[in-house]
């Protein structure tokens, strides 16, 4: 194969005259990568920035960028593509000044200042803002996945890695942090130079710094110090979570070690809470950026929410190893990094929680996220081809965070799980401090078994989709005669097979796991036969994975008894199961509410309350008519409240309020939250934070209820804490009575400048959308949707979908719908694909929600 294509491109290179050198296109492309790949390495980066109080000044930098040069016949490539505030003073090849051309967000360092081995670059520069998130009183970067080359000049491509030096001259006052130490820190005249010692080898994306007002905790665990930078003002708060946050990193670091055999690479350990942060976390080797909501909890935390921190801490501290010390060659291996860090946090956290089942968690917290996307037309491949890098913000989504680690899963399945953590110290020390693609690790895993890892990788990695596969049940005398299970592809011409290993549910007098491989077309349970059965689920054991079509009795059996099942893993199972039912349109929304609210008095797994209040949410608020919703409330309501009373727990309480608070509708419950918002009411074994009164009173004006300016103002007055307060101040006209003001606000956010802090627009979109108001605000569908491709080239990697979900998701008529699909069939052919998909994925809900609104 090889010899072949060598002499291919022998003969292509005679046949052609010399190629004209084009310049490089925007963004960085794989052919340009490729090039610097293989022409530089060693390289070192000597950063230093001068941060002015005044986010509207610009930050000065320099950059001292030295390297190992092959081949000096063509120029060399630098990044550089900041916004206005950006801009490049001088240049210095090698201790000459140089002029050098700037085109399509690139330098140009021209050949003959280049020489063969080392090479010295010096840059005097303003660093563009976009990536910089200046506030006004701190900053923090967020280079992933190629953004550094947005704030400063660099190599910025994840193969490329480099040793970091970095030095940053603040305000006097503020604290900052970076990748390396801090070495030395200097105050004059009123400003602070702090200078962080060298990295070792890490990527552009992973480099990050932050400067401003923070608090910082230190402490001590197994001899290691832990520092927390922060700006919580709520001291109670800080003092009831710190102890925990610390512990839950040393543990993490601690069965990391211990897992991989290889000692925590990157030397000191430091982390940042930032408030209104766009994702959970973001794992910079030393300096971990984390959102602020996600680790300083309110004391009416959900177990679900201190699982949900204990994992994020546990996942960003993964990334150490898998990201941070083996990094992808390329973006189109993200999912990866991903999934791994995913995959551990699972093994870090669960024995944490012993009280906990975590076969139920892990398949209520992967499924139906990954369900989401994957039954749509909109949905992915886990690898995804990936031209150049200004488009890896897309690749992003529920397919790498939740259907990977369940793939994942499957593939330790089929190892072993020795066989698979050898694989992983192997890959890991082999590929140490660089890089490797997926391909490379199955090719370590695939020595370690029998099971044919290509042809299983085609399926579930490189193609999307998810099987469908069909139960054939025939039951005499209440005893399985046959059992056979059919799969096929949703893409019939495709014509996949997923090879998965299942465990079955047969549910008799007790329910009975049976182990099956789906490795073909049909494959017949012969040991099934014989076995007393009212009901066959596939899922039963909570890792199968596909769109599950039940056969008659099954789904009969489970329409009427589901909450009878004693095994909470299996009904938590048959729930998911039955969500797709309904959405596939062999069960109707309404039986799926009446055999809901009657488990909902029964159930008492905190875990299956969860899910099945959120699908009562979605089919009440998607699947119910408007007018039908009143008199189901009025059934609903009293269900909830008598969970919210009969709760064991202040974490159960706080999910039964938080779903009491969503659906509320009779004037009766409406007047209680109004009580309960004035704190003339106290709900008995809840304490409730400013997030739960801010959340209280803005969801009270969203319906218009009595007095509800007035609610706003006061709450408005009450609110302590400063970004909390400005954020509500900025959602507040989305909320507003008066359609004007709501249209104001919408209409602000065609300004980037006014899209800046994601998650305050996501939420004020989530209010001017709510169901409540879906008649009057249908209107801003189109503008959204026209909106999304430069939502995609100015925001960050999760806006556009997030965008889309918080715009869609209050909707479910005809007419919504059609607006969707309309914009989506008059898309020109070059608008990007991905950004189609995220649509066609979004809006998948509300396509089914109107299809079978019509049929109903
Ligand atoms: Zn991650």
């Amino acid at each position: 194969m090889i010899v072949v294509a060598q002499a291919i491109a022998a003969l292509l290179l005679l046949g052609l005259p010399m190629q004209v050198r084009l310049d490089p296109d925007l963004g960085i492309s794989e052919a340009l990568a490729a090039d610097r790949l293989a022409r530089v390495t060693n390289i070192r980066y000597d950063l230093a920035f001068t941060i002015p109080a005044a986010r509207t000044q610009p930050v000065a930098g320099r950059a001292l960028i030295r390297f190992v040069l092959k081949g000096t016949s063509d120029p060399l490539v630098l990044d550089y593509q900041p916004d206005r505030a950006g801009i490049l003073r001088s240049v210095e090849a090698n201790g000459r000044e140089t002029s050098v051309r700037q085109v399509n967000g690139h330098i140009i360092i021209p050949p003959e200042v280049l020489r063969e081995g080392e090479n010295s670059l010096a840059l005097e520069f303003n660093a563009g803002d976009g990536p910089l998130n200046r506030n006004d009183e701190f900053l923090y970067t967020i280079f992933v996945p190629a953004r550094a080359h947005q704030a400063f000049p660099c190599f910025d491509q994840p193969d490329l890695k480099a040793r970091w030096s970095l030095a940053l001259d603040v305000p006097e006052g503020w604290q900052a942090l970076g990748n390396g130490a801090e070495l030395e820190r200097q105050n004059a005249g009123g400003r602070t130079r702090v200078r962080f010692a060298g990295t070792q080898p890490v990527s552009t994306y992973l480099f990050a710094f932050a400067a401003g007002k923070f608090a910082v905790e230190q402490a001590e665990r197994n001899g290691r110090t832990f520092r927390m930078f922060h700006r919580e003002t709520d001291a109670a708060k800080v003092a009831r979570n710190r102890d925990a946050i610390f512990d839950l990193h040393a543990g993490a670091l601690a069965w990391l070690e211990d897992f991989t055999a290889i000692p925590y690479a990157f030397g000191k350990f430091d982390f940042l809470l930032v408030p209104a942060f766009q994702f959970g976390g973001m794992e910079h080797p030393g300096s971990i950026f984390y959102n602020a909501n996600g680790l300083l909890l309110d004391e009416s935390a959900t177990q679900d929410q201190m699982l949900g921190r204990a994992s994020l801490i546990a996942h960003e501290t993964a990334h150490m190893w898998f990201g941070d010390l083996v990094t992808m060659r390329w973006f189109s291996d993200v999912w990866m990094k991903e999934v791994f860090a995913n995959h551990m946090a699972a093994k870090i956290v669960n024995p944490a929680f012993p009280a906990i089942n975590h076969d139920l968690r892990y398949l209520v917290d992967y499924f139906p996220p990954a369900y989401a996307v994957d039954r749509t037309a909109g949905t992915n491949e886990i690898r995804q081809p990936l031209a150049n890098l200004s488009e890896a913000g897309t690749l992003y989504g529920a397919i790498i965070y939740q259907k990977a680690p369940i793939v994942m899963r499957q593939l330790e399945t089929l190892v072993g799980s020795d066989g698979f953590r050898d694989g992983l110290r192997d890959y890991l020390k082999m590929y140490a401090f660089g890089n490797a693609s997926w391909q490379e690790l199955i090719a370590i895993l695939d020595d370690r078994t029998p099971e044919d890892l290509a042809a299983w990788s085609h399926s579930w990695v490189e193609e999307r989709g998810r099987p469908i596969v069909t139960t054939e049940l025939a039951i005499a005398n209440g005893r399985i005669r046959r059992l056979a299970f059919s799969q096929r592809d949703p893409e019939p011409k495709r014509g996949l097979v997923w090879n998965q290993r299942i465990k079955v549910a047969i549910g008799g007098k007790e329910t009975k796991l049976v182990p099956v491989q789906l490795n073909a077309r049909r494959v017949e349970v012969t040991e099934a036969r014989g076995l007393p059965a009212h009901f066959v689920l596939p899922n039963g054991g909570g890792i199968a994975y596909g769109e599950f079509h039940l056969d008659r009795a099954s789904l009969n059996w489970l329409m009427a008894n589901l909450p009878s099942i004693e095994d909470e893993l299996t009904r938590g199972s048959a729930w998911v199961t039955l969500w797709d039912s309904v959405l596939i349109g062999d069960v109707k929304a309404a039986a799926f509410l009446d055999l809901a609210i009657g488990a909902l008095r029964v159930e008492t797994n905190e875990l299956n309350i969860n899910r099945l209040l959120s699908y009562v949410r979605e089919a009440y608020w998607r699947h119910t008519p408007p007018p039908a919703r009143r008199p189901l409330a009025r059934r609903l309501e009293p269900v909830l409240q008598a969970g919210l009373s009969g709760a064991s727990s202040s974490s159960l309480k706080s999910v039964w309020f938080s779903a009491l608070r969503d659906v509320a509708d009779t004037p009766a419950t409406i007047m209680w939250r109004t009580r309960v918002w004035k704190q003339e009411e106290k709900v008995p074994g809840l304490t409730l934070a400013e997030l739960d009164y801010i959340r209280l009173a803005q969801d009270l004006a969203v319906r218009n209820a009595a007095g509800a300016k007035s609610i706003l103002d006061q709450q408005y007055a009450n609110i302590k804490n400063p970004d909390r307060k400005a954020q509500f101040e900025f959602v507040r006209p989305a909320i507003s009575g008066d359609p004007k003001e709501r249209e104001a606000w919408f209409m602000s956010l065609a300004d980037v400048a006014n899209r800046r802090r994601e998650p305050w627009v996501l939420e004020g979109l989530r209010y001017l959308h709510h169901p409540l108001r879906a008649d009057a605000s249908e209107k801003y569908l189109e503008p959204s949707l026209l909106l999304v491709r430069e939502i995609q080239r100015t925001g960050d990697i999760f806006f556009p979908k997030r965008w889309m979900d918080a715009t869609l998701s209050g909707y479910q008529s005809v007419s919504a719908a059609a607006t969707v699909r309309e914009f989506v069939d008059g898309l020109p052919p070059e608008y990007p694909e991905r950004l189609r998909r995220i649509i066609l994925s979004s809006a998948d809900d509300l396509f089914r929600a109107s299809r079978i609104g019509r049929s109903r």
